[in-house]
């Protein structure tokens, strides 16, 4: 057992299990006296490793047949340009600006056509997720870009607009957290290190219609045509991201699946929000309604508490609490992967703290 727990952002917190089966495996996979880092990525082996990591995530996110799934790799980052140099056919998208990564992805897409930011919650510090009613929307779009949960601010998406162009999501920090159903995406995209597993891997599911055209200057790589006949095999893909990841989409079916991980995940968080909400002593500014379920940021009376609070938490085993520059303050991300001793660790951590340090308020 590890003595301590992962409260990071993203390279984030993995199933234990899932850790020592990677270790199991790291020098001699399944008795084929090679690591598994050392399998070629054409070979039968692999091949069976890639194959079932999609159809275990295909079955854990219902994934319909009319959708692609690609491993790549890249980054969200990446995607932010990506999506713009396939989708932009008609030149034209709408984005919703609700975080610094929504941010980059709109000033990204913004190199390549007409994009026009139709809501954005930047008036009050991207602490509420704006209404978006379908006359906001421009007509004539080729996709409307979303980011489902906001891991610097956190606020996530409850329902999802509907828009007539297709629907495009960077889902990176909540994927796989909650049930969501696909039909309303047409596509979506992730950077494996939260609810996946390592850095390295990113995934996108695309309706296939949407593959069929692409803009003229899309570089070969980054065409999803280019990935999806070639089953993100044109070139070496993160072998060793999508083995892991495989033990994580299985480790999650074992668990029960979404549904059963979206209670834990309300579960976990409500905890946690029922201790922010009923302190004197720490604040959360975000919209009750519009709460992220896998990031907290939260703030003691002051910078010099934050301070303290970091620290003494790192040394009581409780790492990574530190808020972003853009937020201060803490933050607890809690990933599918945070159990929930992790989470009543943490409060009663708070807790101890709060009645130490508040007289000094
Ligand atoms: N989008 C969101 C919502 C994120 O949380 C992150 C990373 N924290 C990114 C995009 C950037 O991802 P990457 O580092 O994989 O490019």
């Amino acid at each position: 057992m590890r003595n301590v727990y992962n409260f990071s952002p993203g390279p984030s917190m993995l199933p234990e299990e899932v850790l020592k089966k990677v270790q199991k495996d790291f020098l001699d996979y399944n008795g084929c006296g090679m690591s598994v880092i050392e399998l070629s990525h054409r070979g039968k082996i692999f091949e069976e490793i890639s194959l079932n990591a999609e159809n275990l995530l295909r079955k854990l996110m219902n994934i319909p047949d009319n959708y692609e799934v690609l491993f790549l790799q890249g980054g969200a980052f990446l995607q932010f340009e990506a999506v713009p140099l396939n989708l932009l056919i008609k030149g034209k998208a709408d984005y919703v600006v609700t975080g610094n990564f929504a941010k980059r992805a709109f000033e990204e897409a913004q190199k390549f056509g007409d994009i026009v930011c139709v809501a954005s919650s930047k008036d009050k510090n991207f602490t509420y997720i704006p209404k978006l009613p379908q006359n906001i929307f421009r007509d004539g779009t080729d996709y409307v870009h979303i980011t489902s949960n906001n891991t610097i601010f956190g606020t996530k998406y409850n329902s999802f607009p509907k828009t007539k162009a297709p629907l495009v999501c960077d889902m990176s920090s909540n994927i796989l957290s909650e049930v969501m159903d696909v039909n309303q995406f047409g596509l979506i995209y992730a950077g494996a290190q939260k609810n996946i597993g390592p850095a390295g891997l990113t995934i996108v599911i695309i309706r296939k219609n949407l593959i069929e055209n692409t803009t003229k200057n899309c570089p070969t790589m980054l065409k999803y045509s280019t990935q999806a006949k070639e089953k993100s095999l044109y070139n070496t893909p993160p072998c060793f991201s999508i083995y892991v990841a495989k033990l994580v989409f299985e480790w999650l079916t074992n668990f029960g699946g979404v549904k059963k991980m979206q209670e834990q995940n309300y579960y976990k968080a409500g905890l946690l929000y029922d201790c922010l909400d009923s302190s004197k002593f720490y604040k959360t500014s975000v919209v009750k309604e519009d709460r992220s379920i896998m990031n907290v940021p939260f703030t003691t009376p002051s910078v010099a508490l934050d301070e303290k609070f970091v620290k003494e938490s790192q040394n009581a085993g409780l790492m990574f609490l530190k808020g972003h520059r853009l937020v201060g303050g803490m933050r607890a991300s809690i990933y599918n992967a945070m159990p929930v001793e992790g989470v009543k660790k943490l409060i009663q951590f708070m807790q101890a703290f709060e009645l130490k340090n508040k007289v000094i308020v």
